[in-house]
């Protein structure tokens, strides 16, 4: 978070910041290398593959990119996406349809794992839409 305006190095604008697509820790937007882990960030965003792309998408980006990426993500049958799915089954009580995404996301992805994701939701989702959502795929999931 060094580098003062003289010197010529990038300012940061206070308060803007994006994530490491490596480590995942916070860095101010201007940064080129991440101050964490030393990647550079775009270099490491246009080498890795796509799903790694969509899951950090689902993280980090605006709903609407997260919408996509989560939908993009069950379509590939990622497992790879099961965590980061699993968690916005559960935090992302906010925004249901992320939740209800995640959760449409993990039936098409299946397997023991992604069952398990969406039975918690069904029992423990805070909105009502969420957990019908989760009773219906895992009905269909069953038949
Ligand atoms: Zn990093």
């Amino acid at each position: 978070m060094k580098g003062s305006p003289s010197s010529g190095e990038p300012t940061t604008v206070p308060g803007s910041t994006a994530f490491c697509p490596a480590c995942w820790e916070r860095v101010p937007e201007a940064r080129v290398v991440c101050p964490a882990c030393g990647v550079e960030i775009a270099r490491y965003l246009a080498e890795t593959d796509y799903s790694a792309q969509l899951i950090y998408a689902a993280k980090y980006l605006d709903a609407r990119r997260r919408l996509i990426a989560i939908w993009l993500l069950g379509e590939r049958r990622e497992k790879r996406a099961i965590p980061v799915l699993h968690r916005l089954t559960l935090t992302a009580k906010w925004d249901v349809h992320l939740a209800k995404a995640a959760v449409d996301a993990l039936a098409k992805i299946g397997g023991a794992e992604a069952r398990h994701s969406i039975e918690l939701a069904r029992g423990h989702h805070p909105s009502r839409f969420v957990r019908r959502a989760a009773a219906q795929v895992l009905r269909v999931s069953s038949q």
